[in-house]
Formats: structure tokens, sequence, C-alpha cells
């Protein structure tokens, strides 16, 4: 943004946080982004009308494709991360698939690191079986692993910034060079970092995911994903025709010869979200556009809140381990300095001992943590996975999927960390456990 009378100005990341994307509403002045809660546009005249239609100009049709109020909780994600645009969808887990199915045909391969939020492993698995699409899962903490997984077929990496259960912190420039030494982009989900704490495509990577479900939105409130593209990969390398040649389903149009950097985005939007039509309602992005706001604050909180818990953790003898990726004598902490300086997140696991019984009696035993299978609300929120998620595993199935039976799950809310810990400490008086 400019002035006249003063130089560009870049603004700072708490400024774009409350700004971007959101400019007072002209027709009525109302400062807040208002919710435009409408499913269809009336067209100026007929040419217009058909313009729009053949994607040669820009305008509002059909809110399965495109929204106000969703437009400009997409023009701040893109804002935030630093990609050229973005496309929401009705869930993360919407998104990831929506991403997925523009860019993949029949016969390709994915490589995706194998620590992953639970609810992607399966889905990548169920949707290489309905594309026909190979998958190799890695132990994403060598890079070795990555370059040796690559195949012929292979036309995408997947990894999270910070992975479940074990905070594996992505080494992303080392990844992104194996990906694009392939001539793939790699895709990050970022949700667990947020653009304020890591901001995956300033080390290379292609295009972020999010579920806005968690810290973005914030709240708990809503169910949300988006797919930012940093615009940077060359969709026309020869490895995929699905997004560089004429396409059937948009009467011939050559999406990326078309649009440039924007194919990928507009093939997104134009065809995958228009046929598959998992569309995020306006209310919804009303919802993370507030959350957004205060996303640094939020985030400066639940991390220091997050690592003094797990400091505090890690001095109790009855705990085994503390999956913290930001604490000392971590195997992940060059990568911490590297990648997430201001914080290594706020959801991590630790280990009990005294197995599956003391995990759920502990559970019992705190009442500011919520019991619950979600993360990254303000609240505090706790699971014991080897008795909810993973139930049915038996130990070897858990513990090749790093849990063990006494693992505990926290994600550490915004709360006085003083109360959380006296929380804790019920949980600790529950199983019999001295409380300091
Ligand atoms: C929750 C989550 C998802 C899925 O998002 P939904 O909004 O629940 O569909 C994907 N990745 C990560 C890391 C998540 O935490």
């Amino acid at each position: 943004m400019s002035y006249d009378h003063q130089p560009e100005r870049a603004f700072g990341f708490h400024t774009r946080a409350v700004h971007a994307g959101a400019r007072p509403e002209p027709g009525t002045g109302a400062r807040a982004f208002p919710i435009y809660q409408t499913s269809s546009y009336v067209f100026e005249d007929p040419e217009s009308a058909a313009a729009y239609f053949n994607l040669q100009e820009y305008g509002n049709t059909y809110s399965r494709i495109m929204n106000p109020t969703v437009a400009s909780l997409e023009e701040r994600l893109a804002n935030l991360e630093g990609g050229i645009g973005a496309v929401a969808f009705a869930s993360g887990l919407a998104a990831q698939s929506s991403a997925l199915f523009t860019m993949l045909v029949p016969g390709d391969h994915i490589v995706a690191s194998a620590a992953l939020y639970g609810g992607t492993v399966t889905q990548l698995k169920h949707l290489a079986r309905k594309l026909s699409v190979g998958l190799t899962f890695v132990d994403p903490d060598a890079t070795a692993n990555w370059r040796d997984a690559v195949r012929e077929e292979t036309r995408l990496l997947f990894a999270e910034t910070i992975g479940n259960p074990g905070g594996n912190i992505l080494d992303i420039e080392a990844v992104a060079a194996v990906a694009h030494d392939a001539g793939v982009p790699l895709m990050v989900d970022n949700t667990f970092a947020t653009p304020y704490l890591c901001r995956p495509m300033e080390w290379g990577a292609d295009i972020v995911v999010h579920s806005l479900t968690k810290f973005l939105g914030g709240h708990g409130t809503s169910i949300g994903g988006a797919v930012v593209d940093s615009g940077e990969f060359d969709w026309s390398n020869g490895k995929f025709s699905v997004v560089a040649d004429p396409s059937p389903a948009y009467h011939g149009l050559a999406f990326h010869e078309t649009f440039g950097n924007y194919g990928y985005l507009m093939k997104l939007r134009a065809e995958t979200l228009r046929d598959l039509g998992g569309a995020l309602g306006p209310q919804n992005a009303f919802l993370f556009m507030q959350g957004i706001e205060t996303l640094p604050l939020r985030m400066e909180r639940h991390v220091g809140n997050a690592l003094a818990i797990g400091q505090w953790l890690s001095a109790r003898e009855d705990v085994e381990a503390v999956r913290h990726p930001g604490l000392p004598g971590s195997p992940y902490a060059g990568l911490v300095a590297r990648y997430l300086p201001k914080g290594a997140g706020a959801v991590f696991c630790f280990d009990l001992d005294g197995g599956r019984e003391a995990g759920q009696e502990f559970i019992r035993g705190v009442q500011l943590f919520s019991h619950l299978a979600n993360v990254g609300d303000a609240k505090s929120l706790i699971i014991h996975p080897a008795s909810t998620t993973h139930r049915q595993l038996g130990d070897d199935e858990l513990a090749a999927a790093g849990i063990g039976p006494g693992t505990i799950r926290l994600s550490i809310g915004i709360e006085d960390v003083e109360d959380l810990i006296w929380d804790l400490e019920g949980g600790f008086a529950r199983i019999g456990r001295e409380v300091a």
C-alpha cells in the first residue's frame, strides 16, 4: 500500500492479520466485513454473464464457487502465507482432497510423510484406492527417505510442518529440493504451525493446505479449510497434462496457458470446487476472519503456555517422555531454531507410566482441559489416544503409530498457565501420584 506523500510500505504480520482482505464496505460503510448470505448474484447484462461463465471476466455467479465474504478470507490467508491466492473449502479434508483431485490422474504416485494427522492418513489411503494412485509413506525425518521413495510416476510430496504424534519438524527446504529435482510440487499442511509460526513457501513449498478449524479459527466454532498456492510451480514441465492441457471438463480451456501462475488455482475453483462442491459458507468465513485478527496474539500465548507445561511435565519422574519439539534436547531442536523460531506449536504428547488404565484415569482427573478430539482451540484440550481415537489398535499397532498405551495428547490453550498446571496435577492425583 502507498500514499502520494509516502513511500510504499510493507505491513507487518499483526497489521495484515487484522486488515488483509477486508476494506470498509463502500455501500454502507460497515467496518466489519459483511456476511454476504446469498447463493447467487444478479448479472449486469447478458454479455457480462457470458464472460463470467467463460472465465473471461472475473465476477460473482454462484456461491458454490465464489462469495465475497469467502473471497475476503481467501485474500487474507494468501497474504499471510505469502501465496498468490487461495481457495477456501468446507473443511480441511475437503481442501486436501480437492487439491489432490485437481492435479492427479490414475497411475500417478504420491510420497507422503508417515507422521500425519490420522484423518489425512485415512483420506490418502482411500483416495489412492479410488483414484488408482500409488502411495508411499516415509519416515519424514531423513531427507534420503524422500529421495529414495520418488519414482518416475511420482507427482507430489506431502508432509506437515509439525507432524503427529511425535512433533516431527519437517526439513522443508531439503524436502522441497527433492520435490523440485523430481519436477513435482511439495504440498505442506501448515495447520499446526499457522503462518504466524512458519511460512513453508518461504522455504520452497509450492502449495500450503490448512484446516481452518484449528488455530486459524481459534475458537472451536467452525469447520473449514483452504489451499494456498505460491504460484511458483511450473505446471507446464510435461508432468502435469491434467493442469496444462485443454480441459474437457471446461470446454477445452488450457488452464496453465490461459491463466499462467493462476492456472492451478483457477482449475481448483472453476472445475474441482464446482464439481466436488465442498464450498465454505459465508457465516463460517466471517468467523474465521474474526479468529485470524487475533491469531498472532493467541499463538504467542499458546506456544508460551505449551512450552511451560512441557518443561513442567519433563521434570516429573513418573512421566516417561514429553514429545514437545521445542524442549531442550529434542531431536528437532535444530529444525525448530530454523523453521519455527517463534515457537514449536502447542500440540504435543507425553507418555505416562502405568499404561492404558493410568491414561484413561488421568483424563477423569482434569476439569479445565476438555476431553475431546480436536486441537487448536483457545480452550485447552486433552485426549488419551489408546482408549479413544486409536482404541481398535493392539499395543504393537499403537507402537507403530508412535503412540504408547499411556500416551496423552494435549492441545494447550490460552488460559493462565498456573491454572492449567493445577488442573494437570488433578490428573496425577487421580492416579495416585504425588502432587508437588
Ligand atoms: C484437523 C486437521 C485436518 C483436517 O481438517 P478438518 O477441518 O477437520 O477437515 C488436517 N490436518 C491437520 C493437521 C488437522 O489438524
